[in-house]
């Protein structure tokens, strides 16, 4: 095949778009409004870890990467909570090591997937590279503020505030929802010691739940921990001074407060982060244009799933071009028919996430229904496993998990019930109802993790 073929979006979905082209012998150009960071000198301003799981390492198996990208990740077999009292507790994943999330740096892992794309002979990447509008109607589209012959097919990989999915939107029919939470994030590093040692536990997502905000940090290779810390728009902002962010630190993180030496001045250097949650379609221009990744559906980070989930699509539209070549129209009508109900279902439930913990957070029930649940994941193993683990340990399709929230829910219920602490849990009659109702689902839905579609 030697077509030319355009991605706008280089980031990490874009990128691997192009390694899967790539590796197809498909000519590909790649454009990208910001700097090739490999060698831009600008500090990333987003220095975040994010978590690739069980659906992200398929799809870079799948793309030959998966060796050489692990190579730089730091396995996490378990959250470490923090809480309130000190108490640190730490939660396996599952019940072997492998079963665990895998912290890796954002801007290493681009930076990885760019040079996996350039390496192959028909893909060739122009940074600093900004697209406007597109009239596809016209056949033009703006780039640098210059009008050139659009160019076709093009895959938009350009984010949540896509520019592909603005110009699409001009050609109805096409539905678009976006929802801002009233949640935002900041950035806060914990730097590594004197001797470049890690001041936490380096294997293991950590987290300080406290109620209306948490804190995360995921471990990078250089000993330090990329941390944020998530809570209502409005305390970000009332954090405005070093005093003030150090005394909310103190007081809430007292074991994260010494191993900071600028806290302050560090918290207030980066911008309050907003989260988003999209849902677009069509995602498809008959065989001309495809979104991709958060340009057509910006997942929260309540599951630590949009990347993976980015990952994924470009895993199933590889099947659909196994099965239908450059039959464009076939191939995007095919992707969008297996794809979107799977990103409906984690958009849902990375949002049902979010409100839970907002709303119950506070709730002595909620604690001890999350602590119930792992204490049945680790009693039963393969036979209880909560929807986090069906989806990110396990790569389950989306939505078998969702669909399996309700069973799940229903067991916690009944075990939880009058219950005041997760020690009078009644394993004996957990067990009954988990086999019952539980263990049948999980059998049905694992053998089944493959990519989903
Ligand atoms: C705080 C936080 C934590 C997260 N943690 C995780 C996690 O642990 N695991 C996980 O799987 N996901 C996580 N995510 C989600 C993840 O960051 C995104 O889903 C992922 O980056 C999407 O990749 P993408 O390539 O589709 O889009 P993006 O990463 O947004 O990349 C889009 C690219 O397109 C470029 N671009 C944009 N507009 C244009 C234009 N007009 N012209 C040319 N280029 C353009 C941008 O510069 C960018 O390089 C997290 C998100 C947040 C906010």
């Amino acid at each position: 095949m030697a077509e030319r073929i355009t991605i706008i979006g280089a980031g990490p979905v874009g990128s691997l778009l192009a390694v899967f082209l790539g590796r197809r012998g498909m000519e590909v150009d790649v454009l990208e409004r910001s700097p090739d960071p490999r060698v831009t000198t600008v500090k990333n301003d987003r220095s975040i870890c994010m978590s690739v799981n069980a659906r992200g390492v398929r799809a870079l198996r799948r793309a030959g990467l998966a060796e050489k990208i692990m190579a730089m990740t730091i396995p996490m077999p378990g959250r470490i909570v923090h809480h309130a009292g000190g108490k640190v507790e730490t939660q396996p994943y599952g019940v072997s090591p492998e079963e665990a999330l895998h912290a890796v740096h954002r801007t290493s892992l681009n930076c990885a997937l760019l040079d996996a794309a350039e390496a192959l002979p028909g893909v060739r990447l122009h940074f600093e590279q900004e697209v406007g509008a597109i009239h596809f109607h016209g056949g033009t589209m703006e780039s640098n503020q210059k009008m050139a012959p659009l160019p076709r097919p093009l895959f938009g990989a350009d984010g949540a505030y896509s520019a592909v999915r603005a110009s699409m939107m001009r050609r109805a029919p096409f539905n678009f929802r976006q929802e801002h939470l009233e949640y935002g994030y900041k950035d806060v590093d914990v730097p590594a010691g004197p001797n470049g040692e890690y001041q936490l536990e380096p294997h293991g997502l950590h987290i300080w739940p406290r109620h209306k905000f948490m804190l995360i940090a995921l471990p990078k290779p250089d000993g330090s921990f990329a941390a944020e810390l998530f809570m209502p728009i409005e305390g970000l902002s009332a954090l405005d001074t070093a005093p003030k962010v150090e005394a909310f630190f103190r007081e809430h993180f007292p074991d994260v407060f010494p191993l900071h030496r600028n806290l302050g001045k560090d918290f207030l250097a980066f911008p309050v982060g907003h989260l988003v949650s999209t849902e677009a379609f069509p995602w498809n221009l008959g065989g001309e244009a495809l979104l991709v990744g958060d340009a057509a559906h910006a997942v929260v980070p309540f599951f630590g799933e949009g990347m993976n989930c980015g990952f994924e699509d470009v895993h199933v539209l590889d099947d659909c071009i196994e099965a239908h070549g450059a039959d464009w129209a076939a191939v995007f009508e095919r992707f969008v028919r297996l794809r979107k109900p799977q990103t409906d279902a984690i958009c849902a439930m990375a949002l049902e996430n979010f409100v839970e913990m907002r709303d119950q957070i506070e709730d002595s029930d909620f604690d001890i229904r999350k602590s119930a649940e792992h204490l049945l994941e680790v009693s039963f193993p393969g036979r209880f496993i909560g929807r986090h683990g069906l989806v990110a340990i396990h790569g389950v399709p989306y939505l078998d998990a969702r669909r399996a929230g309700p069973v799940l829910d229903h067991v916690l219920d009944a075990v939880c019930q009058g219950k005041t602490s997760v020690d009078e849990v009644d394993l004996g009659f957990a067990e009954n109802l988990v086999d019952e109702q539980v263990a049948p689902l999980v059998r049905a839905m694992l053998p089944r993790g493959g990519a989903q579609s």
